[in-house]
């Protein structure tokens, strides 16, 4: 049996040349078509495997699981399996779809009832978050926001190289890629105002995240550690994390970010394991000064993913204004896991822990509109003549991320979310 990450491998469902989903891939997802309820998917070209109707017309016996893991509108109950369940299952489907196999390929009843093309489909919610993390990771990002804000010369804060700085987030307003939201509004303080003024941000923005999702829940009081770290993650996603600098700057002091970025989230539909993202682990920054030893780890644990945004006007082309790569992570997923639960603070199956602003070391890689703009001094000049210092009404910002390694791409398609006019 050839491994499901096997460069070899090749489908005989259609993969385009370039599709984020080839058979080395296999994310799952939540799925509805016009006429089904949502249900389990994973994606394979163009297409969506209904992992309902595959479970239905007998193709998962050997796994014996109950419909209801996957007629379901959130992944948490089949995540909730395991994740050496889940390598099997992913090798099932590997092996289902694998171009010499002929048990669902000369099927073709069964071939149309289980396959559905994703122009035909919508992507929902993947998974059910219950608490959701933002850590402040990237070196170049946290460098750059305190040259901007603070000191040139100790852009760092004294704690930034002793551990993963982060804030709890707000899981309620996260949405699915596809789902506009309207301009927040609240409160600020102008530069050369005596009082704070209320109404629409004026400095909305993006940040360029990677999250992972949690895959096995934890008792209070137990500590992850970086080389358990690994069992406790099922996958990532693209994540958006809009934020209004603005509002921002006049509340954070001193509890940090609330209602600047607590009015939206984006994130993408698929989630691609970790299994599948294991060939392209790279290795991470040496970390100076030397970390405690509950953030020790060894081996590679950064992983190289290409990052693009692209920001598209209201009837307007797509303007690429960012590369950038989740290898910039100064700390990794497993030191920001074993930091989190350090004091005995319990994780769920699908909490999700976003990286924070993901910026590489040249300025086409910074990872926001305050970085890109350098705080609105550098207006990007976009296609149609139009600057942007922040984001303006009816802007969509994309996000879209992959690997690539041996001719194969394993893709998150994106995470697309529209902004509209405030209420
Ligand atoms: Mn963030």
């Amino acid at each position: 049996m050839i491994k499901a990450n096997d460069p070899s491998l090749t489908s005989w469902v259609d993969v385009p040349l370039n599709s984020d989903f080839p058979i080395q891939n296999l994310p799952f997802g939540i799925f509805k078509t016009q006429s089904s309820t949502p249900r389990v998917g994973i994606a394979i070209g163009n297409q969506v495997l209904d992992l309902l109707m595959l479970n239905k017309l007998g193709f998962l016996n050997d796994f014996k699981i109950d419909d209801s893991v996957f007629s379901n509108p959130y992944m948490n109950d089949f995540i909730a399996l395991g994740k050496s369940f889940c390598s099997l299952f992913r090798q099932r489907i590997s092996n289902l779809l694998n171009v010499s196999n002929p048990e669902l390929r000369g099927n073709k009843e069964a071939r149309f009832r289980v396959l559905h093309s994703m122009n035909n489909i919508q992507m929902l919610m993947p998974v059910q978050v219950r608490d959701y993390t933002d850590f402040y990771s990237s070196i170049d990002h946290a460098t750059n926001v305190g040259t901007m804000f603070r000191d040139p010369a100790n852009a760092l804060l004294p704690n930034w190289k002793h551990l993963p700085v982060g804030y709890h987030g707000r899981a309620s307003s996260i949405i699915v890629s596809g789902t506009p939201f309207h301009r927040p509004k609240g409160q600020t303080k102008p530069a050369d105002a005596e009082s704070p003024v209320f109404g629409p941000s004026k400095s909305l923005d993006f940040e360029l995240e990677v999250a992972f999702i949690i895959g096995k829940s934890t008792e209070l009081g137990k500590s992850v550690t970086t080389a358990e770290a690994d069992n406790y993650i099922f996958g990532l996603t693209l994540f958006n994390d809009w934020s209004a600098r603005d509002i921002q700057t006049w509340e954070y002091v001193p509890l940090g970010p609330f209602l600047a970025k607590n009015f939206a989230s984006t994130i993408s539909p698929w989630v691609v394991t970790l299994e599948a993202l294991e060939p392209f682990r790279t290795a991470g920054y040496q970390q100076e000064p030397k970390v405690l030893p509950y953030l020790e780890y060894t081996g590679e644990k950064n992983i190289d993913i290409h990052l693009e945004v692209v920001l598209q006007p209201e009837k307007g082309e797509e303007n690429l204004i960012c590369h950038s790569n989740y290898k910039y992570m100064y700390w990794t997923m497993e030191q920001q896991l074993a930091h989190h639960t350090c004091n005995g603070c319990n994780i769920n199956i699908g909490d999700l822990m976003a990286s924070g602003t993901i910026s590489g070391p040249t300025p086409e890689s910074y990872g926001s509109l305050l970085e890109l703009a350098w705080k609105g001094t550098k207006p990007l000049k976009l296609t149609d003549g139009s600057e942007r210092k922040f984001i303006l009404d009816n802007d969509t910002i994309i996000l879209r991320g992959y690997c690539e390694k041996n001719a194969i791409r394993i893709g998150f398609g994106e995470a697309r979310g529209k902004v509209l006019p405030a209420l």
